[in-house]
């Protein structure tokens, strides 16, 4: 009699535990493309009747399918952990759901890695094996000023849960009257999601999200705790870090592990929360317009952007070139073309400035063209320039907006399946990097129907980053997706810049090329090229530290020796 009351009582708490879980995901999911918040809240529900965990904060999927964004990875994975705070939607759940899972999967063949809102392009998120979910945490945890090396910090740092996107992340931010340094052009990916790939914007003197954490807080092999910070400028105060150590964390205070550990693609273990740096709030206004791309634009981009204003307005924080490859013309080194590019820039304005908003919205459904052009590509390459046209200012359209981050950037979701690439170069080859891939995409067979976009970032901290010189430029290829052989294209573009002898790094959420055989064309050699044998040895070594047995892995991560 008792055992079957402890077994109602236990299903009914999973049933609460699950009904609180579909509802995180679903908050969490709701940006995601292709109505993945109902496919996920049947799975969590029907995984209700399967002998579910009865640990609260923790819903196990078997046999799930796994679809990123670009739609160009498609996966079944074995077993799926969703985590979530559980009925009384408390961030202390999380943490033994966290450990629940990782000792669940154990030293299973094959491993698990961490998803976040499956934004990558590449196979970062995902694992056959085993995933462990935390979008379902989004929770902003507040601390005290005794709790903090430094107590006049206690409005300036946020400590956020894994699976909160940037969206909630702006609002809990500028909610409290202070913004974030800099943030990516969307806003729709998971804080965690976005450190461990190294998600940067084109602010001209600040690097990405890896560079705005100042502490990480692990879940580790075999469920062990792990609160990770650099010996410079330290989050926690003696009592804090006495009291983490007490509660069985283990505190690490040292920059290199920081470092290395920091946009690591999920390889330390499942972050299960961060603190994250912001500044007092201030305003923005963006411009997005087209315009010619001349001699003028070519020095303003590649020789002193930086320095002063450039393209009216004032001197911008935050820039992005958008450029269409067929509308370009060389004339002897330079490259030429009306309306070839689209600008957007950031300004700084007053911070009474009201917020204001003026998009005149889309003319065309960009899934409508975009299939047109996904199917025509192969057989009508002539057709690519002139659908190129129609699409680019549905998705780059003229736009003006004021106000806080959150206003410049909204979540923007495109119909068309996309497909990303991004190259970062040293600022001193970024000129010929442009002239290379403007050829390269001109001229590619089969075809790669898209377009480009140019944005400078600062040297991240974070070791595996593209942003590795002190001002990297970074080149999109925004790309259609659905459209044959893109992957093997973007290799031979790859084995052109090796080629012409221009080193460069790559965004490792963003498709890394791939062989003919389907294998990426990243290789652990070609990693020891890119970031030196040395610094991969050493971030392997820091990795020891916390998963010894590489239990946080992916085919990726594999294939790139990682
Ligand atoms: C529309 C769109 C716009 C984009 N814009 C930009 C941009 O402006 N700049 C830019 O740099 N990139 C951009 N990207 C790329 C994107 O920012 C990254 O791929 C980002 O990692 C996606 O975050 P996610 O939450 O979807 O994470 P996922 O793609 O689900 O996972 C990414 C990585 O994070 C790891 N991870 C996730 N959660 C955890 C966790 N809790 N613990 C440990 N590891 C974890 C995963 O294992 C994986 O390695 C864009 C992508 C899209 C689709």
């Amino acid at each position: 009699m008792a055992k079957s009351k402890t077994a109602r009582r236990s299903k009914r708490a999973r049933e609460a535990d699950a009904a609180v879980a579909v509802l995180a995901h679903r908050l969490a999911a709701s940006a995601a493309p292709g109505g993945r918040e109902h496919e996920t809240a049947k799975e969590m529900i029907a995984a209700l009747g399967t002998g579910a965990p009865s640990v609260p904060g923790v819903v196990k999927i078997a046999d799930r399918s796994w679809q990123n964004y670009g739609k160009n990875v498609e996966q079944r994975v074995r077993t799926t952990y969703m985590i979530s705070n559980g009925v009384t939607n408390d961030a202390n759940v999380a943490i033994p759901a966290i450990q629940w899972a990782v000792r669940d999967v154990g030293t299973t063949p094959g491993g698990c890695v961490a998803a976040g809102m499956h934004w990558s392009f590449s196979r970062a998120g995902c694992n056959a094996t085993a995933t462990i979910d935390t979008t379902g945490t989004g929770k902003w945890l507040t601390f005290s000023g005794d709790q903090l090396a430094d107590p006049t910090e206690v409005h300036a740092l946020f400590h956020v849960q894994a699976g909160t996107r940037i969206e909630q992340l702006l609002a809990y931010v500028e909610g409290q009257g202070r913004a974030l340094i800099a943030m990516g052009g969307n806003c729709g990916q998971t804080i965690a999601g976005a450190v461990s790939t190294g998600t940067h914007g084109g602010f001209l003197d600040r690097p990405g999200f890896p560079d705005a954490v100042r502490a990480l807080w692990i879940v580790g092999e075999g469920g062990a705790l792990h609160w990770i910070e650099p010996t410079t400028r330290p989050v926690a105060s003696n009592s804090f870090a006495a009291a983490l150590s007490a509660g069985g964390v283990t505190v690490h205070h040292d920059n290199s592990l920081f470092q290395h550990a920091l946009g690591s693609l999920g390889a330390f273990g499942v972050i299960a929360s961060l603190v994250i740096e912001t500044v007092p709030a201030y305003r923005v206004k963006l411009s997005r317009a087209p315009t010619d791309f001349d001699s003028e634009i070519d020095a303003a981009l590649f020789d002193h952007i930086y320095k002063g204003p450039a393209f009216g307005g004032g001197t911008p924080i935050d820039l992005q070139v958008v450029v269409n490859p067929f509308r370009m013309t060389r004339s002897g080194d330079k490259w030429n073309g009306p309306g070839a590019v689209t600008i957007a820039q950031l300004t700084e304005v007053p911070l009474a400035t009201p917020i204001a908003v003026s998009d005149p919205g889309p003319t065309l459904n960009d899934g409508d063209i975009g299939t047109l052009l996904a199917t025509f590509s192969h057989a009508l390459p002539g057709a690519i320039p002139g659908l190129i046209d129609l699409l680019v200012p549905v998705l780059y359209g003229k736009r003006q907006a004021t106000g806080p981050l959150s206003v410049a950037y909204p979540l923007s979701i495109t119909h068309a399946p996309t497909l990303s690439m991004e190259i970062g170069v040293d600022s001193g080859a970024a000129r010929q990097a442009f002239g290379i891939l403007i050829d390269f995409m001109r001229s590619c067979s089969p075809p790669l129907p898209g377009v480009f976009s140019v944005r400078q970032t600062l040297r991240s901290r974070a070791t595996l980053s593209i942003a590795h010189w002190p001002r990297t430029y970074t080149f999109e290829l925004a790309l259609l997706g659905g459209v044959g052989g893109t992957e093997t294209t973007l290799a031979s573009l790859l084995d052109r810049l090796v080629h012409e002898g221009i080193a460069f790094r790559l965004h490792l959420g963003m498709l890394v090329g791939a062989l003919a055989n389907g294998s990426p064309w990243l290789t652990r050699e070609r990693m020891d090229a890119m970031y030196g044998a040395q610094v991969i040895t050493d971030w392997h070594q820091a990795r020891r530290t916390i998963s010894p047995n590489r239990v946080f892995t992916n085919a990726l991560l594999g294939a790139v020796g990682l």
